[in-house]
């Protein structure tokens, strides 16, 4: 049986896959079975973020796994705790609790969240406020964090304890914390899953005063546009927010599992001996790897972001068929005048794979895409969403 026969009949079908099978890759470029050349627009979701065996990563992966690839939480290793440093000193946050997806990492921080509001307030203060349209992972609990009714729908009862606020008006978040008992919001700073929607800057000051007015932890979801990706290294450092927990996976781990959740002052010591664990968490392969990815997002990789950026925005905006184009650095929405899976799959015939969000398409390049491979990708797009 070929590769996609098996994979038809041995895997739960919740994907629906495009119709290539990847052999192998190289930085921003893939090829499929059939020998075919594609320029890699997607990463993998944000996760490659120095693209496709990457050497230095390779390098630094392999050279742990020549050590040893697990030992359990129950004895101390080099990789996790220099990764935790790092962590730290690059953000000020103070204490790391590392699992293997961004899921993982927003459960940790909504349980610290909640410990953090039941011991200063009291059990009732349990409640969290994400947004509308927002996406925090497929568990029970971070499906019930996620603000679209769409994911809720087929699951239930799901966790209890969120409600939601409209990033389009500011007042909802006032209005749900006087009206219930509240221990944190959590936000996105450029929505992906929803739509490749930056928060609003009306949002982000409401946010600010409500969550100091309030005693309220603010919580980035840093899953995707976090380690680099939007040309700072978390996105909500070019929102002027200052949040007490930090979660991110994706990018970190350059594609090893792994999630994080960052805490700050506040929330440093919430969770103790026993509250919370993971095995495979703090991996030594994944976070050799991370370290590989997160020492090379330098003032100079981060001027790069910025630049590919722009050069993308100004290849779309008012392109012909072209709506308008979204995001922050490498995380870009384009919303078209065709339908989005037509342009993908024109995109993909003339050799470039680019992803969707909602009805727009989503571009997630590898942070070091060549100019000229970048280029060559942005004619091939503005192409097929000419009308
Ligand atoms: C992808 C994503 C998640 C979930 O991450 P997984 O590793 O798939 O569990 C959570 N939050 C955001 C913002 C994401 O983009």
């Amino acid at each position: 049986m070929t590769t996609k026969e098996l994979d038809r009949q041995y895997i739960a079908p919740t994907y629906a896959r495009f119709p290539i099978e990847i052999v192998s890759g190289k930085g921003s470029l893939m090829t499929d079975d059939a020998g075919k050349e594609y320029i890699d627009m997607g990463t993998g979701i944000a996760v490659n973020t120095f693209g496709l065996a990457d050497e230095a990563w390779i390098a630094a992966v392999t050279e742990q796994l020549d050590q040893f690839q697990h030992t359990s939480n129950l004895y101390y290793t080099a990789p996790c705790a220099q990764l935790a440093q790092m962590l730290c000193e690059r953000t000020g946050m103070k204490k790391v609790f590392f699992g293997n997806s961004g899921a993982e990492a927003n459960e940790c921080a909504i349980k610290a969240a909640r410990k953090y509001a039941q011991d200063k307030k009291g059990a009732e203060y349990y409640n969290i406020i994400t947004l509308k349209n927002s996406f925090h992972g497929r568990t029970i609990t971070t499906l019930a964090a996620t603000g679209q009714d769409v994911f809720h729908q087929k699951f239930t009862p799901l966790t209890p304890g969120f409600l939601y606020a409209d990033p389009a008006d500011p007042e909802s978040l006032d209005k749900l914390v006087e009206e219930n008992n509240v221990a944190a919001i959590m936000f996105e700073a450029v929505q992906g899953e929803g739509g490749v929607l930056p928060l609003p800057e009306d949002f982000v000051k409401t946010m600010k005063r409500v969550a100091a007015e309030h005693d309220l932890l603010l919580i980035a979801d840093e899953v995707q546009i976090g380690n680099g990706r939007s040309g700072a290294l978390y996105g909500y450092m070019n929102l002027g927010l200052d949040p007490d927990i930090v979660t991110t996976a994706k990018g970190l781990g350059g594609g090893l599992p792994l999630g994080v959740c960052l805490l700050g002052e506040k929330a440093e010591n919430v969770l103790g001996s026993g509250d919370h664990g993971s095995t495979f968490g703090g991996n030594p392969v994944a976070c050799a790897g991370a370290i590989s990815i997160l020492s090379r997002l330098t003032e100079e990789t981060l001027a790069g972001v910025r630049a590919r950026s722009e050069r993308i925005f100004s290849a779309l905006e008012g392109a012909p068929g072209v709506k308008s184009v979204t995001g922050m650095g490498l995380m870009i929405g384009i919303e078209t005048e065709k339908p989005a899976g037509e342009i993908v799959a024109t995109c993909r015939e003339a050799g470039v794979l680019v992803l969707t969000a909602k009805q727009k398409l989503r571009l997630l390049p590898a942070l070091n895409i060549p100019e000229e491979l970048l280029d060559r990708a942005l004619s091939v797009i503005r192409a097929a969403c000419a009308v």
